[in-house]
């Protein structure tokens, strides 16, 4: 077993919840049939799903025939960058979004300022007649910042007829804000089971039944969703996934007063230490979402110090840490780079006790300080 006996990097992944598991067990034992085939064993792994479907669309208010699962959030992303060529999006993305748009795609950024959030009076200024996908993230990883997602939908509906369609990776965000699809005018949106209590390697892809058409199959071979992504079936993925949103959603106000409650105890413990920022504004933000920088430190040191006293966390994505290269997101934020390499992501989940916030408290500080009084940047 590991040493971890405060995990606050729910934005990397969370645990799984019982429920989610429970639900899965059947379908890696006895159903462990194929749900292409007409025999029993197959038509009830082929319900397990439809099932599923039906979660996810109660979770989101559309219908079950507007969900495809995929292998991730990241795929779902791909699917969606690689079908459109005009494109519009937000320079804090996450990398499975801007990183998979197809070399020859035309692309207009828009800035996300110190706060951390996108202007529809900027969208509404890029958008042309010959713009194809608007691409913003629901809430973004690092900062927490939860963009104007109803208003980018409305601005984004304008355009409708001239073919101007709105995808939202919304992978930090389903499971920890109320989402209605419908409402916010979303036209396609990214999620991914393990950011819900759900397992690793099954997401799900929305997509409005009216633009269907124009999204292209993308994995060729067999007639799994609906002949768009071959494959035979994350049977227990998909029923894991089903499950654990569906338990996520329920409540969901209740466990982010909660979550705020903590959130404030840790933010106003860390700001009274010297020379700290918060990173992103604290209106509008998921609730279980930190990210502070320490002046003279460095976010690798931070985090090996707190892992020696069983503290899980992050600086900046798990998805960059291993690289030295500051996070693009802070960067957007208009951080110098020294200021962007001491940055702590601190991520809470409805698991998070009082407890393991007692130990980050008790421990970050002396870390802070031990640090600097070995940094030569700190100590000029
Ligand atoms: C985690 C994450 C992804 C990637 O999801 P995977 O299922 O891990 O591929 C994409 N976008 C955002 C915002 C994320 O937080």
């Amino acid at each position: 077993m590991s040493n971890i006996s405060a995990y606050f990097d729910n934005g990397a992944t969370t645990k799984i919840s019982d429920r989610a598991l429970e639900a899965m067990l059947p379908f890696l034992r006895e159903q462990y049939g194929n749900p292409s085939s007409i025999y029993t064993l197959g038509r009830e792994a082929a319900k397990a799903i439809s099932r599923a479907r039906e979660q996810v669309a109660l979770a989101l208010n559309c219908e079950p025939g507007e969900i495809f699962f995929t292998g991730s959030g990241s795929e779902a992303n791909n699917w969606i960058l690689k079908s459109y060529g005009n494109i519009i999006m937000s320079e804090f993305e996450h990398h499975a979004v801007l990183h998979a748009v197809k070399s020859d795609s035309n692309i207009t950024l828009l800035p996300v300022y110190d706060k951390g959030f996108v202007k529809v009076a900027d969208l509404k200024a890029a958008i042309t007649p010959e713009t194809e996908l608007v691409s913003v993230m629901f809430a973004n990883n690092e900062i927490g910042t939860i963009q104007p997602i109803a208003e980018i939908g409305a601005a984004c509906k304008e355009w409708r007829e001239k073919g101007v369609l709105f995808h939202t990776d919304a992978v930090q965000a389903v499971g920890s804000v109320p989402i209605d699809v419908k409402a916010m005018n979303i036209d396609m949106l990214s999620l991914s089971a393990h950011k819900f209590h759900g397992p690793k390697g099954v997401g799900a892809l929305y997509v409005r039944k009216a633009v269907q058409k124009s999204l292209s199959s993308f994995i060729q071979g067999g007639a799994q969703e609906s002949g768009k992504r071959a494959g035979t079936e994350n049977v227990a993925g998909i029923v894991g996934l089903g499950a654990a949103l569906e338990e996520a959603v329920a409540g969901i106000d209740a466990k982010n007063a909660a979550l705020l409650a903590k959130r404030e105890r840790i933010c106003s413990a860390v700001l009274a230490l010297p020379k700290v920022r918060l990173n992103g504004d604290l209106q509008s933000r998921l609730a279980g979402n930190l990210n502070f920088s320490f002046a003279g430190i460095e976010g690798e040191a931070l985090l090996l110090l707190l892992d020696m006293g069983g503290i899980a966390a992050s600086s900046g994505s798990a998805c960059t840490s291993g690289s030295l290269d500051p996070s693009h997101v802070l960067l957007a934020l208009g951080l110098p780079h020294e200021i962007a390499h001491g940055s702590l992501r601190i991520t809470m989940s409805r698991y998070t006790t009082d407890e393991e916030v007692d130990l980050l408290l008790a421990k970050l500080p002396l870390i802070v300080e031990r640090l600097r009084t070995m940094s030569p940047i700190w100590n000029n």
